[in-house]
């Protein structure tokens, strides 16, 4: 078959989806979600090759075309959780029930709680276990429409197991179909054997650690908790001149606790993102929109602790910041397993519109991992697309625990 005003024909598709609402999220279509209604799009070896108002498709082989249709409901890009922590051991629930019982921090701290015990659980844990509790923790986010996620280390905090983490996460992207980037992020927490010597642990994340990560392929970026009660902004800075040297780009976690200037020198580097960022000031939103850093906002944690600092929101929007939301999920500060419970908390904690909030963990979650192959539905684009039973994109973000995920693509093949 031939369209006969063009002569334009697709050939040898893998799939077409039809009679669909497509949120493409492109920032180029002048519609709210950038949205096509009545529209088709094309997949052909893992890419959309066509997508458009069903009116204007070209000819197509209908014999040969495995066709689906929408009927009406709405497909977006596959939700991309661009910030966890998700490979550990042990759980800290206990904790949990201890603080509420009325147990101060630096009690439980005393009796070897707190990320120390995350820590002494991951070391003790082999590759095996940390995959099999990640992969069900991934499975979780599969099942929810996550096509991409981001995994950091920094539970290991020495070089054989911030090593093990990270080959983990690699093996994870082997035999998951959710695409995993990876994130060394040695410099997350001092470990308890260089108490008092900050200095020389850092040190040690940026020569020998960060070069056996590097010697191995093992990430695809490397991040620094940048806090009052985690590293300094010279500590940072050394971190992100030794990944610099090797060529990876850097993010930070930032301004969560205190304002330290950890996102003005993310910026100053071209990094990718500065996450929390509650106590981040104007000069600092001004450096992320000119170095074209995203602000990736974790409401989880933020509910988590209970905090009151609200982001910046006015002014990221103001200066035109992109901005990213992930579910940070760890087990001490953020132990929720969900990226649309965080497009709720989004909405309701940080006022972000459901638009905003869908761009959150599609397009601008992209940017914040560095990839511009997906995030937006458009042609050239990974077909990573979920397929969702709803009237409105909007209910992504209003609705939490009833799940609306019908089918779910990645790189053209359903999950
Ligand atoms: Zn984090």
């Amino acid at each position: 078959m031939q369209n006969k005003t063009t002569g334009y024909a697709l050939e040898d598709l893998d799939l077409l989806l039809t009679d669909a609402n497509i949120a493409t999220m492109d920032s180029t279509i002048d519609a709210p979600y950038g949205a096509i209604e009545n529209a088709a799009l094309a997949i052909k070896n893992g890419e959309i090759v066509w997508l458009g108002e069903q009116s204007n498709l070209p000819s197509f082989d209908a014999f040969a075309t495995p066709t689906l249709s929408i009927k009406g409901q709405w497909i977006t890009p596959g939700l991309i959780d661009c910030h966890t922590h998700l490979i550990f051991a042990g759980s800290r629930a206990e904790e949990f029930e201890q603080r509420l019982q009325g147990v101060s921090y630096e009690q439980i701290a005393a009796q070897g709680g707190g990320i120390a015990s995350t820590v002494k659980a991951t070391r003790a844990a082999d590759h095996e276990q940390l995959f099999v509790d990640a992969k069900d923790r991934l499975n979780t986010l599969l099942a929810e429409g996550v096509t991409t996620a981001e995994i950091k280390s920094g539970y290991g905090l020495d070089v054989e197991n911030e090593i093990k983490i990270l080959e983990v996460a690699r093996l994870l992207n082997e035999h998951h179909p959710i695409d995993i980037k990876t994130t060394f992020l040695g410099a997350h927490a001092l470990p308890p054997e260089y108490k008092g010597r900050a200095d020389e642990y850092i040190d040690l994340v940026c020569t020998q650690m960060l070069e056996q990560v590097v010697a191995n392929n093992l990430a695809d970026a490397v991040d620094v908790f940048c806090e009052n009660v985690g590293f300094s902004l010279a500590q940072t800075k050394q971190v992100f001149d030794a990944a610099t040297k090797h060529n990876l780009p850097v993010k930070c976690h930032a301004e969560q606790l205190s304002n330290q200037q950890g996102a003005q020198l993310v910026a100053e580097y071209k990094g990718l993102s500065a996450d929390h960022i509650e106590y981040l000031d104007e000069n600092g939103v001004k450096a992320m929109a000119e170095a074209g850093t995203v602000a990736v906002l974790l409401p989880g944690a933020f509910y988590f602790l209970r905090e009151t600092q609200l982001p910046p929101i006015d002014l990221l929007q103001k200066y035109n910041v992109p901005i990213a939301i992930a579910s940070d999920f760890n087990p001490g500060t953020s132990p929720l397993c969900s990226v649309h419970l965080m497009m709720n908390m989004a909405c309701t904690l940080f006022r972000l519109t459901p638009e905003q909030a869908l761009a959150g963990v599609t397009r601008n979650a992209a940017q914040a991992l560095g990839l511009k192959d997906r995030g937006v539905l458009k042609v050239g684009a990974r077909a990573d697309i979920a397929h969702w039973q709803i009237g409105h994109p909007a209910q992504l973000s209003y609705q939490f625990g009833v799940n609306k995920l019908l089918n779910l693509w990645i790189l053209g093949r359903i999950n």
